[in-house]
């Protein structure tokens, strides 16, 4: 039987060409003329003056919070549906997260719920842009200017993903992005932090570089960290780069496929693609309606009797031990995790996959 897993590494370009190039110069480490190509065609994608290299996209959670003073006390305000990473770089700085439920029809952080949770400690909000389907910004923004808040985008998930026709990573004060193995743009662990701000990015180039003065070796002045992404890394990078718009414009035909077979069904709830966004659908997610009549486990695993692979959506933060509050209190959050699945969505999916995929959900689900 054909097994079919939720995501695998398009690695097929000049990967490694490059990678070799490293190895075979010596220069592997995070000096080499892989890191400053790639940051800089990262910050042209995003439509940003800055993008610097990181070890992963949680140290670039971490160092955004940092570069901007975010700590002790500090309040930050941000969906419960998202990966624990978001909620855990603002505990690596001693702030505390506050959660916001999610719009039932973007499953993103939902505007008009943000100003009753802001107190005289919230210092940021940190929009999620769940699955590659962005945040709907502007209200999220006057907010934020209306209270004098930094936005710090969570846009781990939404490499290329537009909204109003501006790309992800230039939507908010400075945004975060993943180069994991299994995100649309990856080095195996990596990580970029993004900016239009001199001021920002010149303080995260301080703070993740162990703090050291630009114009004097080894000259340290406040404590900083070792956050650098390799040149092997980065030579990945740019050669995943080369490819993304192939790898994007696959990534949202798939989507359309899945949409045009599942959107239909009475059982069965598609990912959304609200009028003003282009999602680049890192995933492509159902939610199983209460009607449906088999559960959100019991589909898993029926998929994978037939070798088809899906993870489910991830926890609502607020039902993990360390943000524990009561259940109920983000309903939007909790029904959707309790219903989603998250369907094989790699660029190198066949056609063919994706109707088998399709029929099988069709007739288990009705
Ligand atoms: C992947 C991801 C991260 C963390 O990225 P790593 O590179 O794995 O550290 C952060 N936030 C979200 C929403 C993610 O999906």
């Amino acid at each position: 039987m054909k097994l079919i897993p939720v995501y695998m590494p398009d690695v097929s370009g000049n990967e490694l060409e490059y990678v070799t190039d490293c190895i075979q110069s010596g220069w592997i480490s995070s000096l080499g003329k892989y890191v400053s190509r790639f940051e800089g065609e990262f910050a042209s994608i995003c439509g940003v003056k800055h993008a610097i290299a990181l070890a992963n996209g949680t140290v670039a959670l971490h160092l955004a919070l940092l570069s901007l003073d975010i700590g002790p006390g500090d309040e930050v305000i941000m969906p419960p549906l998202t990966f624990v990473a978001t909620a855990n770089a603002v505990k690596y700085v001693g702030a505390n997260p506050v959660f916001v439920d999610v719009d039932p029809t973007t499953w993103t952080i939902d505007p008009e719920k943000i100003e009753s949770k802001i107190s005289s400690n919230t210092r940021a909000i940190m929009p999620v842009h769940l699955f590659g389907h962005p945040v709907d910004m502007d209200p999220l923004n006057g907010i934020a200017d209306k209270h004098d808040l930094i936005v710090i985008e969570d846009a781990a998930e939404a490499h290329g993903a537009k909204y109003k026709g501006k790309t992800t990573g230039s939507l908010g004060d400075v945004a975060c992005f993943s180069f994991y193995g299994n995100k649309a743009i990856t080095t195996g662990e990596g990580g970029m932090l993004t900016t239009d701000s001199d001021q920002i990015a010149e303080r995260a180039r301080f703070l993740k570089d162990h703090g050291m003065d630009k114009d004097r070796h080894y000259w340290h002045s406040e404590v900083g960290y070792n956050f650098r992404m390799t040149n092997l890394q980065a030579a990945v990078g740019v050669a995943q780069i080369e490819r993304f718009p192939e790898i994007y414009t696959r990534k949202r035909y798939i989507a359309g496929i899945y949409k045009e077979r599942l959107m239909e069904l009475p059982t069965i709830e598609v990912q959304p693609e609200a009028s003003w966004a282009e999602n680049s659908y890192w995933m492509n997610s159902i939610i199983l309606k209460e009607n449906c009549p088999l559960d959100r486990d019991t589909l898993r695993e029926k998929l994978s009797q037939h070798g088809i692979d899906t993870r489910p959506f991830f926890y609502p933060l607020h039902f993990l031990p360390p943000y524990k509050e009561l259940e109920g209190k983000y309903p939007v959050s909790e029904r959707l995790a309790a219903g989603g699945i998250n369907l094989p969505s790699y660029p190198g999916l066949a056609d063919d996959d994706i109707n088998r995929i399709c029929d099988l959900i069709i007739e288990l689900t009705n």
